[in-house]
């Protein structure tokens, strides 16, 4: 039997892991195939795929859009896409640019309360295009003005604290069809961590292929809860870890393993999306 995982995060987005350190660990799981789910970017796609090349895994390129449906915020994680379509570089390359600006102002805003962070120092300990709060907090902590990540979070930026700052989303429909014109397929992250399944019919219409039913914060109840929706809505069904590496505890890869028959049913409505797109054209 073979297992894969589906959602996993790297140091090219809040992740600690570099990809060849998530294959390695992927490999010691014994997982046959995996895909990277990086947030708003696919930039640690090639060099996952050449360390899965070598450790004799297959590789998905994929990435988690950050997305907002009827105000609730949602993450859309896309499957099987081109890395290198150029709208969907063009789209996540302007939310890049968003992210970048929005640690500006957190640090102007930790400035202003006397809290002497560099920005530059942020960046260089994030060290890639789509950095967020967790490069804040380790940056802070790392500065010797915070004592722990936890202690970041809960002074400056969670949500209602002084250092936040929103973070600007695309809608469900627009993600869902960035990742369709990229040749992909759009799965709904996590639903268990929303409860929003209000959501879901409208996602449905807009074109949404899956929903992941695994996930490592999902009860066997939640897992069974949205297998059932994926029946009702005739969507795929996915799982994963939602590893971070070190940066919440402990590693999660491992923990959730999806049988690789999901995989090829991935796989094959991928296939059948592009001759249906090579025919109308
Ligand atoms: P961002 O996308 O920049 O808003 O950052 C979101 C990420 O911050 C999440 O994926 C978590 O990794 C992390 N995060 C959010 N809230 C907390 C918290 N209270 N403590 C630690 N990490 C958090
Ligand atoms: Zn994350
Ligand atoms: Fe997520
Ligand atoms: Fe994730």
């Amino acid at each position: 039997m073979m297992f894969a995982d589906l959602h996993l995060h790297t140091q090219f987005s809040d992740g600690t892991y570099s990809p060849e350190e998530m294959v390695s660990q992927a490999r010691l799981h014994g997982l046959g195939a995996l895909a990277l789910t990086d947030h708003d970017t696919v930039e640690g796609c090639p060099r996952a795929a050449a360390a899965c090349e070598s450790a004799g895994i297959e590789f998905i390129p994929g990435t988690e859009l950050t997305a907002e449906q009827d105000g609730n915020e949602l993450h859309i994680l896309g499957y099987l896409i081109d890395i290198q379509n150029p709208r969907l570089l063009s789209e996540i390359g302007k939310f890049q640019h968003v992210r970048q600006n929005r640690i500006r102002e957190m640090v102007a805003r930790l400035n202003e309360m006397k809290v002497p962070l560099r920005v530059a120092a942020v960046f260089e300990l994030a060290n890639c295009r789509a950095p967020g709060r967790p490069h804040v907090a380790r940056a802070l902590v790392q500065a010797g003005l915070c004592s722990s990540l936890d202690e970041a979070f809960e002074r400056f930026l969670k949500k209602n604290r002084p250092a936040f700052v929103p973070k600007f989303k695309m809608s469900a429909a627009v993600a869902i069809e960035l990742i369709h014109q990229a040749g992909g397929l759009a799965v709904m992250a996590h639903p268990g961590l929303n409860r929003t399944d209000q959501v879901i019919p409208g996602m449905v219409e807009a074109g949404l292929d899956g929903i992941e039913c695994f996930h490592t914060k999902h009860s066997a109840t939640t897992s069974e809860h949205y297998l059932e929706i994926a029946e009702r809505f005739r969507l795929l069904v996915t799982g994963g870890s939602d590893c971070h590496g070190l940066s919440k505890g402990r590693p999660l890869i491992g923990t959730v393993k999806l049988p690789y028959e999901r995989v090829e049913k991935l796989k094959t409505r991928a296939e059948e999306r592009k001759a249906a797109a090579a025919l109308s054209h």
